[in-house]
């Protein structure tokens, strides 16, 4: 469903009612370009403390991001902010005085990205305290810039160091990142630096995913974006929705498989298919869901059972199938979506928030197993994204809901579908146990 307010706000005479009135300008973000996507050519300022941990092999990261790297006087560029060495809450004036002289130099929709070390891995008490003042810091940037359309995330370091930090930061840096805003990405995982031959434009090459839920909205633009990106989509949907997946798949030359996805037997069929594919599968997007919204007391079994089944039992049935096969191992990737009503819980929602929930444990809880085998798993938390799912809102609360963001605005499937990509990439082999929200930065549990 069109936001009807977006265009007016974009509008001449829009503009200016709303300023009149003091509403909300939800601004026109840019997203990545089907034709070209991933795409670099904004201009990027790098700043660092005096006494930097990582210095020179933040600039060799930055380079291998292929990014045009520029001096102070330039006008207009996107900022990065290597903090990792602010040791102590005093030494974190400089980057109060970085983004202080140079964050009028952002263009619209221009992106800002700060680079600290996790708290927890740091043995100095002082220096993780001044480290986790970071998070309050950017998350406050992301509201200043929102108006813009523009976004500041964060990238933390573990204990070993740099390595594996190209992909988040090229990613975060990018127009793929349009509804990501004020999240914390942990690069959890030693990694070894990037390949030579890694592929920035077709970084999914040839690779055998699965998306569940493919026949439309968020699952249909995942499909989309992941063959964009080189994947060959197996894509899972229930035979009602046979005809609209086999015509989604076919026009991205993927495979469709009719299944409800809580038959007892749907793993093995999965399964069964995936290995008529290819003998290796690369990842699995579970993306199908429902929601079945009614306060408890008013909450029929039927309500709770079915959806706990759809959005997260049969996840941890196929998981475990699919686990018990080395089909994932070295390079698999497993990606849940949660929402931020899993996070912040939501009136009409307890069986829907449960199982989102649920879906942030079930990453946090595998990981490390995960870790073991060479796969990776994490989830996105949609917020208000533009779906058959959330035009069912009523008109009043659809309005509220989008926007209750810094973006003053819902957001588009592509927006989550570009973050899953993210994760299902092999660059991002670093990033293992996250939870990222592609929520605009919503109020929500914020
Ligand atoms: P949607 O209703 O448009 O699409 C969901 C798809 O899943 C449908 O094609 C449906 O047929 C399929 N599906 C449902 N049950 C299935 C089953 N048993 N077996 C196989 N396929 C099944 O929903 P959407 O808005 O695109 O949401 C996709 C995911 O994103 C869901 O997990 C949802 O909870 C989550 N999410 C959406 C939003 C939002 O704002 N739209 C916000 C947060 C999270």
């Amino acid at each position: 469903m069109s936001d009807k307010y977006l265009q007016f706000a974009n509008s001449k005479i829009g503009k200016s009612i709303l300023s009149m009135l003091g509403l909300p300008k939800p601004p026109r973000l840019i997203r990545e370009n089907e034709n070209h996507p991933h795409q670099l050519s904004s201009n990027l300022l790098c700043g660092t403390t005096t006494a930097a941990l990582y210095g020179t092999q933040i600039k060799q990261s930055l380079e291998a991001t292929e990014l045009v790297l520029v001096s102070e006087d330039a006008q207009s560029c996107n900022l990065v902010f290597d903090a990792s060495g602010v040791r102590s809450t005093e030494q974190a004036a400089e980057l109060y005085q970085f983004f202080h002289k140079n964050l009028s130099k952002l263009p619209r929709c221009g992106r800002v990205v700060i680079i600290g070390q996790q708290p927890n891995h740091i043995d100095s008490i002082e220096h993780a305290i001044a480290q986790r003042g970071l998070v309050g810091f950017m998350k406050s940037v992301a509201k200043e810039i929102g108006r813009k359309g523009a976004t500041a995330n964060l990238i933390y370091l573990n204990g070993f160091g740099h390595k594996g930090l190209a992909a988040p930061l090229r990613f975060l840096l990018s127009a793929g990142c349009a509804y990501t805003n004020g999240q914390v990405i942990n690069l959890t995982t030693p990694v070894t630096e990037l390949s030579s031959q890694h592929n920035w434009q077709l970084p999914l090459k040839g690779k055998s995913i699965v998306v569940t839920g493919a026949a439309r909205g968020i699952g249909l633009a995942m499909s989309q974006v992941l063959a964009r990106d080189g994947a060959v989509v197996i894509g899972v949907d229930v035979p009602q929705a046979q005809e609209q997946l086999e015509k989604a798949m076919s026009d991205i030359g993927g495979v469709a498989l009719a299944l409800d996805i809580t038959a007892e037997d749907a793993p093995q069929k999965l399964i069964d298919c995936c290995g008529k594919q290819n003998e290796k599968l690369q990842g699995i997007v579970h993306n199908a869901g429902i929601t079945r919204d009614k306060m408890l007391s008013r909450m029929s079994d039927q309500q709770w059972q079915l959806l706990v089944d759809i959005n997260i039992g049969s996840v941890q049935r196929i998981n475990q199938a699919i686990l018990a096969t080395d089909m994932l191992d070295q390079g698999g990737r497993i990606v849940g979506v949660a929402s931020i009503s899993g996070i912040a819980g939501n009136l009409g929602q307890s069986n829907y928030a449960y199982s989102k929930s649920a879906v942030i444990g079930m990453v946090e809880s595998m990981k490390s197993d995960c870790a073991e085998r060479g796969i990776t798993i994490n989830a996105v938390a949609p917020g208000f994204i533009e779906t058959k799912m959330t035009a069912a809102i009523p008109f009043a609360t659809r309005q509220f809901g989008r926007r209750l963001c810094s973006l003053s605005q819902g957001g588009l499937p592509q927006d989550v579908a570009e973050v899953v990509g993210f994760f299902l990439s092999p660059e991002a082999s670093g990033i293992n146990g996250n939870t990222v929200r592609v929520c605009g930065q919503n109020l929500m549990g914020a």
